[in-house]
């Protein structure tokens, strides 16, 4: 019970299998990391960055928190972008939420979780701002997924507001910040087109919001 013996042995299959693939890998992968994507994800157990990307270890710098959240206060996310951006250099940050998000469908209501709501508060302004937009769309999934896209969305927003964004542009470094959203039920990802090069596209959450009411 104390060791977890399982994992261990996951694990020693794990790296036998990489090595046989190529014998080189862990000696290469611990000279250098060189990653071009950051990914900011939900900790659900059920959003895994590299499994679902296909993506091996070295390829990905991940942060990853409840509902992912990218809040101008948060110096662990901050100090992940910093180091991904200025010394990692990556091209590309990735913003992805999921169907399903318990922290979104958290946000929603008036129950109480404990110290996760402090977490959540930006999330429930999020979904306090849009409420009566939000409210036309009739079934309660729906309105759970567009304020999952939403989030996602308002959460690149934010990221594409920090000074380490905006100096990465500033100085003519190559860096896309994506919006993504993961389906649970079908293990497939979605691109929600907010994806932005420059300072002048900082995507509008509201502009999406219309569009999928509008169903545009
Ligand atoms: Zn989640």
């Amino acid at each position: 019970m104390r060791k977890l013996k399982q994992l261990f042995e996951n694990n020693q299959e794990w790296s036998e299998r990489i090595k046989a693939e190529d014998p080189t890998f862990f000696e290469k992968l611990a000279l250098q990391q060189a990653p071009e994507y950051l990914w900011i994800g939900c900790s659900d157990s059920r959003v895994p960055a590299n499994q679902l990307t296909g993506l091996l270890p070295g390829d990905v710098f991940v942060h990853r928190n409840v509902a992912n959240l990218v809040m101008h206060t948060d110096f662990n996310c901050l100090s992940v972008v910093q180091y991904a951006v200025e010394v990692l250099k990556v091209k590309h940050i990735i913003v992805c939420g999921h169907y399903g998000c318990g922290g979104v469908k958290a946000s929603m209501t008036d129950e109480e979780h404990g110290l996760i709501d402090h977490w959540l508060c930006s999330l429930k302004d999020l979904y306090q701002r849009y409420r009566k937009d939000l409210l036309t769309i009739e079934s309660l999934q729906s309105r759970e997924d567009a304020l999952c896209e939403l989030n996602v969305v308002e959460q690149v927003a934010n990221l594409c507001r920090t000074t380490i964004v905006q100096h990465a542009w500033k100085r003519g470094q190559e860096l896309s910040v994506h919006g993504w959203i993961f389906g649970i039920k079908d293990g497939r990802l979605q691109d929600l087109n907010v994806c932005a090069t420059e300072k002048s596209e900082t995507p509008d959450v509201y502009r999406i919001l219309q569009q999928r009411i509008l169903g545009k």
